[in-house]
């Protein structure tokens, strides 16, 4: 573990795979201070306080191989705060990975298709409204007797246009369809989703979708995410990017006030059985697949504190 190099007490060399935590804490910085800047302290407070110390325990994995991982840490649970952001779509997509067994013993030969429904671009200030009426259009494109899926996961991505500030809301969606679906007389061209997600939304233009039929998951050899897994992580990542977040402070206060108390991922049809949908209090400290093989000792504990002014957590 500790080696002789003198870099040690930095987190992300001791342990490679919690480097991301020095640059969402980075960025968690910047939101609590452009939240604070908008006087707006009690989201700055809940964030500064987020992650700061994080205590560590030693394990070893089925390889035998040591490392550290996360027992206790204090997370703020802010919308955008980029750390919670973070440990929410990690938690979501290690939920995806464990149940993807399950949903395949169940429905062996169902395949996968990845789609996109998006909206024109809409005032930052009408962002809400114009998310509710893509989860009514939604609605009614699940409830259409052509819909091929019988289960589905939903993610809502908003993005910013760099020089008008417009907001982008799309959908990503993961859906499970019957291998009959493709080649069969009820399979959807590209211009067909385009004008059902058009009739659902009664909009009087023609809407920009994407459709990408998932590969089958091949063996696995290598640690490579197969399409499968790549589709699971792009639809369960964050719902604002990081760096949209810090662009602006008007506009980084007016999302936080649209999408306040909107929900960010759902689960529908078949899919409910195997996946619940998260409270608000739900476990960002444990978010591995895997279970602990081993304990090597649970009173071996490390802690690493944020410093702010270098931006990296220290062992304290
Ligand atoms: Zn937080």
């Amino acid at each position: 573990m500790p080696d002789e190099t003198g870099d040690s007490e930095y987190l992300s060399d001791l342990s490679p795979k919690d480097k991301p935590w020095d640059s969402h804490r980075a960025i968690a910085d910047t939101v609590q201070s452009l939240y604070r800047s908008a006087r707006l302290d009690k989201y700055a407070d809940r964030i500064e306080t987020c992650g700061k110390l994080l205590e560590f325990a030693l394990r070893s994995d089925d390889q035998g191989d040591v490392g550290i991982k996360l027992q206790s840490a204090r997370f703020c649970r802010v919308r955008h705060c980029p750390v919670c952001q973070w440990r929410r779509s990690m938690k979501w997509q290690a939920k995806m990975f464990t149940a993807m067994p399950k949903i395949q013993a169940e429905y062996p030969t169902h395949r996968w298709i990845f789609v996109t429904l998006t909206v024109r671009n809409c005032d930052l200030v009408d962002l809400r409204t114009t998310v509710t009426d893509m989860n009514k259009a939604f609605k009614r494109l699940t409830e259409l007797k052509i819909f091929p899926a019988i289960g589905w996961i939903k993610s809502v991505e908003v993005t910013r246009n760099q020089e008008t500030g417009q907001a982008h809301p799309h959908f990503h969606c993961l859906m499970l369809v019957d291998s009959k679906y493709f080649g069969g007389r009820n399979y959807i061209k590209h211009d067909q989703w385009r004008s059902l997600w058009q009739q659902c939304l009664r909009s009087d233009y023609l809407p920009v979708v994407n459709i990408k039929a998932v590969k089958p998951k091949k063996n696995k050899l290598t640690d490579e995410l197969d399409d499968i897994g790549q589709a699971i992580v792009e639809v369960l990542k964050y719902s604002v990017k990081e760096s949209d977040l810090v662009a602006d402070e008007n506009w980084l206060v007016e999302l936080t006030k649209q999408l306040h108390k909107t929900r960010a991922i759902s689960i529908g049809g078949v899919l409910k059985t195997f996946l619940k949908e998260e409270k608000e209090d739900e476990d960002l400290i444990h978010i591995e697949e895997k279970e602990d093989i081993e304990d090597i000792e649970d009173s071996i504990k490390i802690y690493f504190g944020w410093r702010e002014a270098i931006k990296r957590y220290t062992k304290q």
